[in-house]
């Protein structure tokens, strides 16, 4: 199986895990984990949102985050945005690109952003004027409706294209992909716009995170989205895991023989920063094991025998 020789990586942590963390992490943590992220190799984050502070109380700091971060190495900054005057707040703020997102089941849309997909799409031609990415919600499933199918996937792809946005990812927003899944949704995207690049957003839900980022590097997908330590969750499953962990999918690459650009001691370094300010234990595991080829002393045999 032939793979990609090098992938990009984006990190999503500070937007989709920050987002749902409770206690209000103060702007300065979050500048300093995301300067530590990019210090690390990560060319591509999503560092904030400019959502209603009532609704997301977390990410009311967008704009100072956005400020605040160094923007020396020259890694690409993304803000998620839902509606026009979101994209107003983030260009005011210096935001080069933003992100909009739309769902592909009706019933996601509407209890997400309240309203329908096609209200959604409308709003991404009044901010086309920025750069502009566009985020496909629950491609993979939906956890009212069940299956979502390829061709409605597709069918919002081809709007998005239409409008110019050239690159879109498809988010597993509850974890529901599966290989077969991947496999479908990209072949009808591509089908439908063969132009547009297109990044995938898995969630480790079911165990399943980095089995479906090998069936996209087997589509000869180059974009893949993880987010830090794997923090995030799912809103409709209390507990279940979050995104793909940003260095469990670094490790796989590299293993791989895949280039990232990354520096996953680095990585994990960060991760274990992230873990000791929120105070509990991120699902992130090569954060906590190490790459394969960090040994152990021999005092520890005796002790792992099972
Ligand atoms: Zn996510």
């Amino acid at each position: 199986m032939a793979y990609p020789g090098s992938v990009r990586i984006c990190d999503v942590g500070t937007r989709d895990g920050f987002q749902i963390e409770h206690d209000f992490i103060p702007t300065h943590d979050k500048i300093a984990i995301i300067d530590a992220i990019v210090a690390a190799g990560v060319r591509k984050l999503e560092v904030t949102s400019f959502v209603s502070p009532r609704a997301v109380p977390q990410m009311a700091d967008a704009a100072e985050v956005l400020a605040g971060i160094d923007k020396g190495p020259g890694a690409e900054f993304v803000a998620l945005v839902p509606n026009l005057r979101g994209a107003e707040n983030a260009a005011r703020a210096g935001a080069r690109s933003i992100l909009l997102f739309v769902s592909a089941s009706e019933t996601h849309n509407s209890t997400n952003v309240n309203r329908p997909i096609a209200a959604s799409l409308d709003c991404f031609r009044e901010v086309m004027a920025l750069a502009v990415h566009g985020a496909i919600s629950t491609s993979f499933g939906c956890p009212f409706e069940g299956d979502v199918p390829a061709s409605q996937v597709a069918a919002i792809a081809r709007q998005m294209r239409e409008m110019g946005i050239r690159h879109v990812a498809l988010g597993d927003t509850t974890g529901m992909a599966t290989p077969p899944l991947v496999r479908a949704a990209v072949v009808a995207v591509r089908e439908a716009c063969p132009d547009l690049a297109i990044a995938l957003h898995f969630h480790n839900t079911r165990a399943l995170g980095l089995v479906n980022v090998v069936a996209g590097l087997e589509l000869g997908i180059t974009e893949f989205e993880g987010s830090i330590g794997g923090l995030g969750g799912c809103p409709f499953a209390p507990g279940a895991t979050g995104n793909v962990c940003t260095e469990d999918m670094v490790n796989l690459m590299h293993e791989l023989g895949i280039e990232t650009g990354i520096d996953l001691e680095a990585l994990c370094a960060v991760a274990r920063r992230v873990e000791a300010m929120l105070g509990r234990q991120l699902p992130g595991q090569v954060m906590k094991a190490g790459p394969r080829t960090r040994l152990s002393g021999l005092d520890c045999a005796v002790r792992a025998v099972g």
